[in-house]
C-alpha cells in the first residue's frame, strides 16, 4: 500500500503529495489524516507530514519509492474537516497546505491535564475582618487585596490570583500559613462564585431580543445553515441573546463555539457562560500550553464539554456537532491572522458553518462595512436591539471644535466643556474616563536641533527610550545606549518623546490634585494580568480617573462613569489606510458607549480638529447608518473592499534593488496575463523591517477566485525565477496597510 504525503514545509515549490510506502508493520495503522515520519530529500533527512490518500499502486517505479518510517509519537490525526477547512484556507488566502493544516489541527501532543488551582476560603468572615483591619494598619496593600476577596468570595480562581488581584504566590503562602484558606488543585475549570458575577440571575428577555431568538433558533434546530449579524448598541443585550442561543444548541445535543477578540477584556462574558453552563464550557486563550490547548481540543472531541470560548483558533476545535458560531465584536482586526496563511475567522467561520450545517451570528455595535453592506444587501439576515437593556439611556454626546478653543486662548489639552464636565462628575464622586487614539510610537528620542529622531539600525522605525537609558526596538528587539550626543547633528539637545497618555496624566495630576488616576496603554500593560488589574481597579473605585488608549473603549461596564472625554478624535483618521474613518468611528462609538451605562446620565465630550468630518459627526451621533452610508459611497466610488476585493502582494529582501525589481517583474507579469486592477509596486508603509527591505503591490477585483488566480499566476512565475534571498506573502483583504 502507498501513501500520499504531504510534507511539514513553507516552500510552495515543495507543496504537493509525495508517495511513500506503507511499510507492513504499519500497515493498518497509517490511515488518511495521520501524521507520520518521512525521510526527504537526496539526503533522506527526516520530515513530517500528513497522510492525504493511501492507494494501492504507486504510479511509479516501485523500486525508487522510500518507506515511512514511523508515526510521530502522540500526534493528533487530522480529520475530514480539518483537511476541508485547511483547503478553504489555502485556496483563498495562499501559502502552503502544511501552513494551513498547521492552522486548522492543534498542535501539540498529549501531556498530563491542565492542573487549575483554586484558593478556597477556610476562615470565617469575622476572622477575616479583623485580618482585613490589621492589613490596613500594617499598609500591605496586596494582602488587603486578597483577604478582601475572600471576604467576597468562597473560591478565588487561580488566574485571579496573579491577574485581577495582582498578588504574589508569597502573599498566597502566607494567607495559607495561617489558616486563613487553603489551595485545591483540580482538572477542571469550576463556576466563578456569584458574588463576581452579580448574582443577576436569569433575565426574561425584551420583545427585541425574544425576536432574535425565536428567528434564529429554529434554524440551529433544523441544521439549515445560516448566517446572521445582530446590530445592537453597546449594552443592548447582545451577551444575553447569544446566552440564551448557545442554551437551546446545547439543549439540542450539539456543540457552540464562541469567538471573542481578546481573552484578557472579556472577564465579565465569560463569567456569565459560567455562571450559566458550569464546567460544560472552557475557555482557550493564548497563554495555554500547547499541551492545554491538545486536553481541551480532546474534551471537545468526545462532548465533554459544550461550549468553547476562545479567540480566531478557537475556530478549529474539533466538535463531532457543531450547531452555533458565534463572534462578538465581529468589526474587530484581531479576526484576522497576521502570519501566512493570513486568514480571516468571519470566512473561515462562515464555511466552516456553511459545511456542518450550523447557524453563524455575528454581534457587533460598530459592524464591519464588509458585512453591513452584506445585511444590507440581503446576503445575511440583519436583526436590530436599539435600546439599552437595563433602560439606560444612551450619553449625550458633544462636539467640541479645537481650533476655536485654541483661537479662544485656551492652549490646554482639556477644553472648557470638558474640563466643566470632568470637574462636575469629580465633584460628585463619579469616574472619567479619558481616551487618546494614539497609534505609534512613545518615548522616541528626537533631537530639538535637527529635528530627527534615533532610528534602529535594522527598521525604519524610531527607537523607544526605556528605563536604563537603553533604547529598544519594538519592531526587531535590537537595543542600545541612549547616546549622549545627536548622531546626525552633534547636538546634545535630545528629548524623549512622552506617550500621549503620558503627558494627559502629567496635566490631570496638576488639574485635579490628589484624585486618585490609572493609566492603560501599551507601556502599563506589558506584564502578564495588568489588564485585568487596572480594569478591576477601576472598577473597584480605587481611581476616578482612567486614561487611556484604545484598549480602554472595550472591556468592562462601568457604571460609575458618567463622563468620557475623547482627547483628539481625528488623530485616527490621518492614517494611510482606506480603513481610516471606519476605525475612527467605530473608536469614537465605543468609546462613547462608554459613558452613562449605569443609573446615571452620561456625557461624552468629543475634541477634534475636523468637527464636521462625517466619521465624527455620525460617531458622536450613534448613528451607524449614517456612517455606513457615507463609507460605502466613498468604497465604491474608490475602489476599496468591499467594493472589491483587495490581495496585498508583498516582497520581502535583503537587497533593495533585487527586491524592488522583483516586484516590478511580478507586477509586469500579472498585468500583462490578466485584466486585472494593480496598484504599485512602492515601497511598504514600513519600509524595512529586521533588514528586509519590504515592497507591495496590491491587485484588484471584485472576485476573489480572480485573485487566487493571479496568485497562482505569481507563483508560477516564481517557481521560474531566482530569488535570490527574497520572499512573497500574500494578504486577501488585509486590515493592516504598514
Ligand atoms: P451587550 O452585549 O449588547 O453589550 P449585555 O448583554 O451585556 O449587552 O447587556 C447589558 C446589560 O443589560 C447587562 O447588565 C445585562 O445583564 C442587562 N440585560 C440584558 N438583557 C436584559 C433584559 N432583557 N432585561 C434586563 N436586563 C438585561
Ligand atoms: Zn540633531
Ligand atoms: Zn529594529
Amino acid at each position: 500500500m502507498f501513501a500520499e504525503v504531504i510534507i511539514d514545509v513553507s516552500i510552495e515549490k515543495l507543496d504537493r503529495p509525495f508517495t511513500y510506502r506503507i511499510p507492513d508493520r504499519l500497515s493498518g495503522i497509517v490511515c488518511v489524516g495521520s501524521r507520520v515520519r518521512i525521510p526527504f530529500g537526496s539526503g533522506n533527512t527526516e520530515k513530517k507530514g500528513y497522510v492525504t490518500a493511501i492507494r494501492e499502486t504507486s504510479g511509479f517505479d516501485d523500486g525508487k519509492i522510500k518507506d515511512i518510517t514511523g508515526m510521530v509519537e502522540g500526534s493528533v490525526s487530522a480529520e475530514d474537516r480539518s483537511f476541508e477547512t485547511a483547503s478553504f484556507i489555502k485556496d483563498t488566502y495562499g501559502g502552503t497546505l502544511s501552513q494551513a493544516l498547521k492552522v486548522v489541527i492543534p498542535a501539540g501532543s498529549k501531556v498530563k491535564p491542565a492542573v487549575i488551582k483554586t484558593l478556597v476560603r477556610k476562615a470565617d468572615t469575622e476572622q477575616l475582618k479583623s485580618v482585613l483591619a490589621e492589613c490596613i494598619r500594617k499598609k500591605q496593600p496586596a494582602r488587603e487585596r486578597l483577604i478582601r476577596a475572600l471576604i467576597d468570595n468562597d473560591r478565588i480562581p487561580g488566574e485571579w490570583i496573579s491577574g485581577k488581584l495582582g498578588v504574589s504566590s508569597q502573599t498566597v503562602v502566607s494567607v495559607i500559613k495561617q489558616g486563613l484558606a487553603v489551595l485545591e488543585t483540580g482538572t477542571e475549570y469550576r463556576k466563578p462564585s456569584i458574588s463576581e458575577i452579580g448574582a443577576s440571575g436569569n433575565v426574561t428577555l425584551n420583545d427585541e431580543q425574544r425576536k432574535i431568538v425565536d428567528a434564529i433558533g429554529p434554524k440551529i434546530e433544523g441544521g439549515a445553515h445560516e448566517v446572521c449579524l445582530i446590530h445592537g448598541v453597546t449594552g443592548s443585550g447582545k451577551t444575553e441573546v447569544y446566552l440564551q442561543l448557545a442554551e437551546k444548541t446545547v439543549s439540542l445535543g450539539k456543540q457552540v463555539i464562541f469567538l471573542i477578540p481578546e481573552i484578557a477584556l472579556t472577564y465579565q462574558t465569560l463569567a456569565r457562560f459560567y455562571a450559566k453552563f458550569g464546567d460544560r464550557v472552557s475557555v482557550l486563550n493564548s497563554n495555554m500550553s500547547a499541551g492545554e490547548r491538545f486536553d481541551q481540543c480532546e474534551r471537545a472531541r468526545h462532548k465533554d464539554i459544550d461550549i468553547i470560548i476562545g479567540p480566531r483558533s478557537a475556530l478549529f476545535t474539533p466538535f463531532p456537532e457543531i450547531g452555533l458560531i458565534i463572534m462578538d465584536e465581529e468589526h474587530e482586526a484581531s479576526y484576522k491572522s497576521e502570519q501566512t496563511p493570513k486568514y480571516h475567522a468571519r470566512e473561515v467561520a462562515k464555511e466552516i458553518a456553511k459545511r456542518s450545517g450550523a447557524v453563524f451570528v455575528m454581534g457587533s455595535a460598530t459592524p464591519s462595512v464588509e458585512t453591513y453592506l452584506d445585511a444590507s444587501e440581503n446576503r445575511i439576515s440583519l436583526f436590530e436591539l436599539n435600546e439599552r437593556a437595563t433602560g439606560a439611556t444612551l450619553p449625550e454626546t458633544e462636539i467640541v471644535d479645537l481650533r476655536a478653543e485654541l483661537s479662544s486662548g485656551n492652549r490646554s489639552m482639556f477644553s472648557r466643556k470638558l474640563k466643566a464636565r470632568m470637574d462636575e462628575a469629580i465633584k460628585k464622586g463619579e469616574q472619567v474616563m479619558l481616551f487618546l487614539n494614539r497609534r505609534g510610537f512613545s518615548g522616541q528620542i528626537s533631537c530639538r536641533e535637527c529635528g530627527k529622531n534615533i532610528m534602529c539600525p535594522h527598521c525604519d522605525v524610531p527607537m523607544s527610550l526605556h528605563t536604563g537609558n537603553r533604547l529598544i526596538c519594538h519592531y526587531c528587539g535590537e537595543t542600545a545606549e541612549k547616546p549622549a550626543v545627536c548622531p546626525s547633528c552633534g547636538s546634545k539637545y535630545l528629548a524623549a518623546i512622552k506617550a500621549g497618555t503620558e503627558q494627559v496624566e502629567e496635566r490631570v495630576a496638576k488639574l485635579y490634585p490628589g484624585v486618585a488616576t490609572l493609566r492603560m496603554d501599551k507601556d502599563t500593560t506589558s506584564r502578564k494580568g495588568s489588564y485585568e488589574m487596572i480594569l478591576s481597579a477601576f472598577s473597584s473605585g480605587e481611581a476616578q480617573i482612567l486614561i487611556g488608549t484604545q484598549m480602554i473603549v472595550k472591556g468592562h461596564d462601568f457604571p460609575n462613569v458618567t463622563v468620557v472625554g475623547i482627547l483628539a478624535a481625528d488623530l485616527s483618521l490621518g492614517v494611510p489606510d482606506y480603513r481610516a474613518a471606519e476605525r475612527t468611528f467605530q473608536l469614537i462609538a465605543q468609546a462613547c458607549g462608554r459613558a452613562g451605562r449605569g443609573e446615571k446620565k452620561g456625557y461624552a465630550v468629543i475634541q477634534t480638529y475636523q468637527p464636521d468630518n462625517y466619521a465624527i459627526t455620525s460617531a458622536a451621533a450613534q448613528d451607524y447608518k449614517a456612517f455606513f452610508d457615507e463609507e460605502i459611497a466613498f468604497r465604491l466610488s474608490a475602489g476599496y473592499p468591499p467594493a472589491v476585493h483587495m490581495m496585498a502582494v508583498q516582497f520581502f529582501g535583503t537587497d533593495e534593488k533585487l527586491t524592488a525589481s522583483l516586484a516590478a517583474q511580478v507586477c509586469g507579469v500579472i498585468k500583462s496575463e490578466r485584466s486585472l486592477r494593480v496598484l504599485g509596486p512602492a515601497p511598504a508603509g514600513i519600509a524595512r523591517i529586521k533588514d528586509y527591505y519590504r515592497y507591495v503591490l496590491y491587485v484588484k477585483d471584485p472576485d476573489t477566485d480572480n485573485l487566487g488566480k493571479a496568485r497562482e499566476i505569481i507563483e508560477d512565475h516564481l517557481r521560474e525565477t531566482e530569488m535570490k534571498g527574497c520572499f512573497v506573502q500574500y494578504d486577501l483583504d488585509p486590515v493592516n496597510m504598514i
